[in-house]
């Protein structure tokens, strides 16, 4: 059984490649209706460095998804992952554009944003302390996105109400 964390980040992947057309390239390809549909993937679990990939030009870009009461208001934190690993790709110089999709509690309502990489910011990236006793991932160190800093540059591309 998936943990609801990881219910909550498929819903918001599904979202992105349903409505969401390839930033970079911006070709659709037709469904066997006629419909356009967006060119992205989704990666596996096991991809550490992004969440989607266009299948035309091979853009990346990592989905973060979060319940909240306004569907509208950016949060000013949200969680990311294991901070050694995006730490590494910090110190290299390599970030990638974010979908943030905000979830109503009943999932009904849901909105999508975007924030392109030339907008984001170092500082942005919170290291968490390591996780200490009796934590059964003890030592294990995540971060937080600080979304407060980069608030206002933010486009909303997708909205359902
Ligand atoms: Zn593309």
């Amino acid at each position: 059984m998936p943990t609801k964390m990881q219910q909550i980040g498929k819903f918001g992947e599904d979202k992105v490649k349903e409505n969401c057309f390839c930033p970079s390239c911006k070709i659709s390809e037709l469904t066997q209706s006629g419909n356009p549909t967006s060119t992205f993937k989704l990666l596996s679990d096991g991809f550490k460095c992004a969440d989607i990939i266009c299948d035309f030009c091979g853009y990346l870009a990592q989905v973060k998804t979060k319940t909240v009461g306004n569907v509208d208001q950016i949060p000013s934190n949200i969680r990311g992952g294991s901070w050694p690993t995006f730490k590494k790709r910090i110190d290299a110089g390599i970030f990638f554009s974010l979908y943030l999709v905000l979830v109503s509690k009943d999932r009904k309502t849901y909105a999508i944003h975007f924030l392109p990489v030339e907008l984001q910011q170092v500082e942005m990236f919170r290291p968490r302390p390591p996780l200490k006793p009796p934590s059964r991932r003890e030592g294990w160190q995540g971060f937080n996105y600080d979304l407060s800093i980069v608030k206002t540059s933010f486009v909303c591309i997708h909205e359902h109400k």
